[in-house]
């Protein structure tokens, strides 16, 4: 997607909802950092706020030191993706995809130094320095998200997204690539953001978890306060649909089966996004207003007006 495309996007997204908030409610039903830009486009008007922010962002865009920030941003943050097949150049060997970020932020200084170190990665992430004149056609779905991770670990990033990095493998090799990150963390320091839909492995791999539904973040705690103590219906019914690997137990296991489908991401409903499948919702309020994020306890956040503020 292009600057232009994002912007189009964005732009275009908030005047559809604003105009559904104008037409169906105030601005409770909007969460408290768009409120602000609403007031705006109720002041100018749809095409005024249009032109006007499509100005804002260009001159962002353009602005000088944003080419900066984005280098920097991207030294500090990278990224193992959930296909490594098509998140690898197939044109490339492993070498040159390693040692393309490397030479890139000037952390070698000659194509030798970085082969060197690319080499040496290879081998942390459990693989052998031949590999590096090899494509990535020549291994398995676990080898190349192996060489996925080290291209990623290259330039030693302070933040590692995985966004469901195993989910593409076998059982068998999923346990290994996992236990492969938890060591580089271990020699590495740096943070994960792990994405998933898995929720043992959500609870083997984090120390926090926050739950979205539809964008926006529905519950976030410590781990096992989420695991052992949910709050928002949302996250009840994640849970309760987890198999037990206990037959005794599984057989009294109880689902909390949520009706109808999930609204589209670009058309979110008004008011608390989950209220049209909750089992609780409040009728006037939670077709209505915006609930907050609130800390219930302590580490616990929860968005959902069943719950006050500690
Ligand atoms: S705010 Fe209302 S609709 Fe949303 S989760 Fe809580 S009870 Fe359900």
């Amino acid at each position: 997607m292009s600057n232009r495309e994002i912007r189009d996007f964005i732009v275009q997204d908030y005047i559809k909802r604003f105009k559904a908030v104008l037409e169906n409610g105030g601005k409770e039903s909007l969460p408290d950092d768009e409120k602000e830009l609403f007031e705006k486009f109720e002041k100018l008007g749809p095409d005024k706020f249009l032109s006007e922010m499509m100005k804002e962002i260009t001159r962002d865009l353009r602005e000088g030191d944003i080419k900066k920030k984005r280098l920097s941003f991207r030294r500090n943050m990278q990224i193992v993706f959930q296909d490594p097949m098509s998140s690898l150049n197939p044109r490339m060997t492993v070498g040159e995809i390693i040692t393309e970020p490397i030479l890139f932020h000037g952390i070698a200084k000659t194509k030798k130094e970085a082969y060197d170190m690319a080499g040496d990665l290879l081998k942390q992430v459990g693989l052998k320095v031949y590999h590096l004149d090899r494509y990535p056609h020549q291994f398995s779905g676990g080898q190349r998200q192996r060489i996925a991770i080290a291209r990623a670990i290259s330039i030693n990033p302070r933040i590692v997204i995985l966004d469901e990095p195993t989910s593409a493998l076998d059982v068998s090799v999923q346990a290994q690539i996992i236990n492969l990150f938890l060591d580089l963390q271990k020699s590495y320091n740096f943070t994960y953001l792990f994405i998933s839909h898995d929720l043992g492995l959500v609870r083997f791999i984090s120390e926090k978890v926050a739950v979205m539904y539809l964008g926006r973040i529905v519950e976030m705690g410590d781990t096992e306060e989420i695991f052992n103590n949910p709050i928002h219906p949302y996250t009840k019914a994640l849970l309760s649909a987890v198999p037990i690997p206990d037959p005794k137990v599984e057989r009294k296991r109880k689902r909390l089966i949520l009706k109808g489908g999930v609204p589209s991401p670009i058309n979110r409903p008004m008011g608390c996004f989950f209220h049209p499948r909750c089992p609780w919702a409040i009728e006037g309020k939670c077709d209505v207003q915006y609930p907050e994020l609130i800390e219930v306890k302590e580490n616990h956040y929860v968005a959902c007006f069943l719950v006050e503020k500690s």
